[in-house]
């Protein structure tokens, strides 16, 4: 009963000054006095993808609390953020004086300590047995594009999509859940590439995964053959009602668990040794247009100390401002430690230019927008955009490869774009023969 009052008060005064959600595991000491909990998603990291102009994406007319959280903590500066470990539900609407006093947060309000997994990590040796992996460590100029998991019960439509696609990727995601909607998952339909004889990337959501049930899932692409996966946040789709969102990690917390899985082989969060451990190839995804620009940077050095290998960054139609960020990550070294695909959008139909500005995060220059819809043509402008991006993105420093995202119905469009792109990456320091079915290993390792 007093335990409980002093809840009901904390609850209450907490609430009225810092929009306390009431975790009992207090972590507004690092967060600059903010309650990350009042993030719509409850991400104890962030900000996700989906916050342009630091706005939230759940509800546009408020702030994104995770830009509010960088601005006062760190101002501009660049500086590598705490990782703070989810909190502990059994705590939630208990007093966070008392758990305090008691020690029974001090697991979940301390930040994470980072692994230790060496520098210049994109020189390391291959870790994984994803040929995505030794592709990129080969010093090839990689390319991936992504099909849609199917909405039913058979591989048909997916089979058609792999066979068009086939011999011009050096990997290619199973999209998970997209925009909340049911379909196969991820590592079913990844597992049916790797069927097919392509190298697949498995994507997982923080949306629809606990840590156990994500745990689980790398064991299953381990056992299927797939051998990289991408954590994504996953969105919040408003169309999508009475579904509970789970959010028990945010991005870079699922890296870390894969990490520290896959470096110890241990779970993180129940110290149980899996024997042997899921070891993937591990992506995750970045939004180079947040602002202000020191909040993507410094969440993309979260993720590279989390134990991230390659990033897949959110569409690009904006090169300048894309160079600006790659620039920033270049001086920060975070070029040397990961393998960044910058995201290249495909739009062929006019459907698919409708849906770009209702997705999170997308920023959509208007000029690119008048061009694409004034098009007579709107899938030869298109593709004729995408090889414009693909080319000059591909020149950038510090790109390692291209990620093609199709906003239309024929996948037959992408082998042409991808096949103008150079095969190796400028400066690269190649250390083994690409193993990858698509092409021939890069000039300068014959
Ligand atoms: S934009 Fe994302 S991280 Fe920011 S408050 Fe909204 S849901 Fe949370």
């Amino acid at each position: 009963m007093f335990e409980k009052s002093i809840a009901h008060f904390e609850a209450l005064l907490k609430g009225m000054v810092f929009d306390c959600h009431a975790c009992g595991q207090c972590v507004l000491r690092q967060t600059g006095l903010i309650c990350p909990m009042s993030c719509p998603k409850g991400l104890r990291n962030g900000p996700c993808g989906g916050t342009l102009h630091g706005e939230c994406e759940v509800y546009p007319d408020k702030r994104c609390v995770w830009v509010r959280i960088h601005q006062r903590t760190a101002r501009d500066s660049q500086a590598l953020p705490d990782l703070l470990p989810s909190p502990d539900a059994r705590l939630h609407h208990t007093s966070s004086y008392l758990n305090f006093l008691a020690g029974k947060d001090e697991l979940t309000r301390q930040p994470l300590p980072y692994l230790e997994l060496g520098r210049q990590r994109t020189r390391l040796p291959v870790q994984t047995a994803s040929r995505l992996e030794q592709r990129l460590k080969s010093g090839a100029f990689v390319k991936t594009c992504e099909l849609r998991a199917p909405r039913g019960a058979n591989f048909d439509g997916l089979r058609s999509e792999a066979a068009a696609i086939r011999g011009h990727f050096d990997a290619v995601n199973a999209t998970a859940f997209l925009n909340a909607k049911p379909s196969l998952p991820s590592p079913v339909a990844a597992a049916e590439l790797v069927r097919l004889g392509l190298e697949a990337i498995c994507q997982a959501t923080c949306r629809d995964h606990t840590k156990t049930s994500f745990i689980a899932e790398l064991l299953q692409n381990q056992i299927t053959g797939v051998q990289n996966v991408l954590c994504l946040t996953g969105d919040s789709y408003a169309g999508v009602p009475k579904i509970k969102q789970v959010f028990d990690m945010d991005g870079a917390l699922m890296i870390y668990e894969a990490r520290y899985l896959r470096e110890m082989g241990v779970v993180h969060f129940t110290g149980q040794r899996l024997n042997p451990p899921p070891r993937l190839f591990l992506g995750a995804a970045i939004n180079p247009f947040t602002q202000p620009p020191n909040v993507p940077i410094r969440r993309l050095k979260q993720k590279v100390a989390a134990g991230v290998d390659f990033i897949q960054t959110q569409v690009v139609f904006d090169v300048p401002g894309f160079r600006q960020f790659m620039a920033a990550a270049h001086d920060e070294g975070l070029t040397e430690e990961v393998f960044i695909l910058a995201g290249v959008p495909v739009v062929t139909s006019v459907a698919g230019l409708g849906v770009i500005p209702r997705i999170p995060g997308v920023w959509l220059p208007a000029a690119v927008q008048r061009r694409l819809g004034q098009a007579k043509n709107i899938e030869a402008e298109g593709i004729a955009v995408a090889q414009e991006l693909a080319t000059e993105l591909s020149d950038l420093p510090g790109v390692a490869g291209l990620h093609f995202m199709l906003f239309g119905p024929d996948h037959t469009v992408l082998p042409p774009i991808a096949r103008t792109l150079r095969p190796c990456r400028v400066g690269s320091t190649p250390q083994a023969v690409s193993t990858s079915p698509i092409d021939t290993p890069c000039p300068s390792l014959t």
